[in-house]
């Protein structure tokens, strides 16, 4: 049997881990930390399951969703799932309808509330012409310049929210090409593409804990709290980079200085997730509300996780998200907290918790310069930054490690001819 060797136990490397399994090889895995997932991980704070960030999954994300099922997660109980509702406490924003693509985003923009006709119309007519042009754009356009013309209550209220949770970043810094690549699969991709997932149970429990237990039932050897330093111990047969880009440079600093310095120089965005004790009750019509965001209310969304995870000890904690965050995790509780009282109306409420994850996403920019996915001959990488079609996100760092896998293959395949 083959061996590979994967170092680092997010969510790319236990697909690159589980798929290359499934092909055959024998697979040793070598995570840094204490425990497996990565950026989406579980955190237990006073006894509660929370995560290191909130999450949402999307239909669209048909490789993680696949893989989650292949290692036995009951993906039907452990998602939420709702039809993408971008709906604000004073009920204005977008719902759209449980009907087939493309007739629920035009049922959902002719119901949205807090536009006028002129705006639901402006915003059909966009769509029509990006859909014409296969939902294509030149590769520097930045998503402000792709909407230049679309209604301010638009931008607020759909652009810009869809735009900062799956890029990361405001219309104006955030690439159009991926960002419309993003729009077309969750609007065009099938029936339920859109809808989102919310996870009803912690982060790890979604699929790190039971992917290490489905690899470990089939011989694969799982190492957490094993820091590597150096890949030339690990050289003598494949191995797989699945750390974040900035170990990745450093452990190919001398095999491929130029994949190395690419790698380097990705740029990355904050994201802080704020849990809020509510001290009230909670009584929202979805267990997630869109925010109006600004800078002094800096939170973009809110999830009631008592709602979620229907568990009684969750009762009243908020999970408030902030993307594309700035300024301490003081300052973003203290501003979350406040927007908390004024838009959710939570007078009572007080900081739980706060995480906040400096380098959670590479800076998905239009001018974003991705490194491929084998950096040596021997090596290949995977993770949410290697060159793909999504931005950071839980269905990129899943489909990288598809990719290293069928890469192996060919490596196999190559060592074999000659
Ligand atoms: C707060 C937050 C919210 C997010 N929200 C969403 C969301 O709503 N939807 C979505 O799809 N995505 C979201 N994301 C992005 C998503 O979590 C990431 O894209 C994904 O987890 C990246 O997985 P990865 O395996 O590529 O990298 P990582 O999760 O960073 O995994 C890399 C692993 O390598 C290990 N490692 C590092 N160096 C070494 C070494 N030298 N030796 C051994 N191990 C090493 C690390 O400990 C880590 O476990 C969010 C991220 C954050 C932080």
């Amino acid at each position: 049997m083959n061996r590979v060797t994967i170092i680092g136990g997010g969510w790319a490397g236990l697909s690159a881990a589980v798929h290359a399994v499934n092909s055959g090889w024998q697979v040793r895995l070598l995570e840094a930390a204490p425990q497996t997932g990565g950026r989406a991980r579980r955190i237990t704070h006073q006894g509660l399951a929370l995560d290191n960030g909130q999450h949402i999954l999307i239909g669209a994300y048909r490789d993680t969703l696949a893989l989650m099922q292949l290692v036995g997660v009951d993906t039907g109980k452990h998602l939420w799932r709702m039809p993408l509702t971008l709906r604000t406490p004073d009920g204005d924003g977008l719902r759209l309808p449980a009907l087939p693509a493309p007739l629920n985003v035009l049922a959902g923009i002719v119901s949205a509330r807090g536009w006028t006709w002129e705006d639901k119309w402006r915003l059909i007519r966009r769509a029509i012409q990006w859909q014409q042009q296969r939902f294509e754009c030149s590769a520097g356009m930045s998503v402000a310049e792709l909407c230049r013309g679309l209604p301010p209550a638009v931008m607020a209220l759909m652009i810009e929210p869809l735009c900062v949770s799956a890029l990361n970043l405001p219309p104006a810094q955030a690439s159009a090409p991926i960002f419309l690549r993003v729009l077309q699969d969750a609007l065009l991709g099938g029936i339920g593409s859109s809808d989102m997932l919310i996870p009803s149970v912690d982060q790890s429990r979604l699929f790190p804990d039971a992917a290490v237990q489905w690899l470990q039932q089939r011989g694969a050897e799982v190492v957490t709290g094993h820091y590597v330093e150096d890949l030339s111990p690990y050289l003598s047969s494949p191995v797989v980079l699945a750390c974040p880009p900035w170990e990745a440079a450093r452990l190919t600093h001398s095999i491929n200085p130029a994949w190395s310095a690419q790698a380097a120089a990705l740029q990355h965005t904050a994201i802080a997730t704020v849990y809020v004790q509510a001290h009230a009750k909670v009584d929202w019509p979805y267990p997630v509300m869109a925010l109006r965001s600004n800078s002094t209310a800096p939170a973009q969304f809110a999830f009631d996780k008592a709602r979620l995870s229907g568990d009684t000890a969750m009762q009243g904690v908020i999970a408030m998200v902030v993307s594309a965050s700035n300024g301490d995790r003081e300052q973003i509780s203290q501003a979350v907290l406040a927007q908390a009282r004024e838009q959710l109306g939570l007078q009572h409420a007080t900081v739980l918790f706060a995480v906040l994850e400096k380098r959670a996403a590479f800076a998905c920019t239009p001018d974003v310069d991705r490194p491929s996915a084998q950096p040596g001959d021997q090596v290949l990488a995977c993770g949410d930054y290697v060159q793909g079609p999504y931005p950071s996100t839980l269905e990129a760092a899943v489909r990288s490690g598809i990719q290293a896998v069928a890469l192996l293959k060919g490596l196999h395949m190559r060592e074999n001819t000659l």
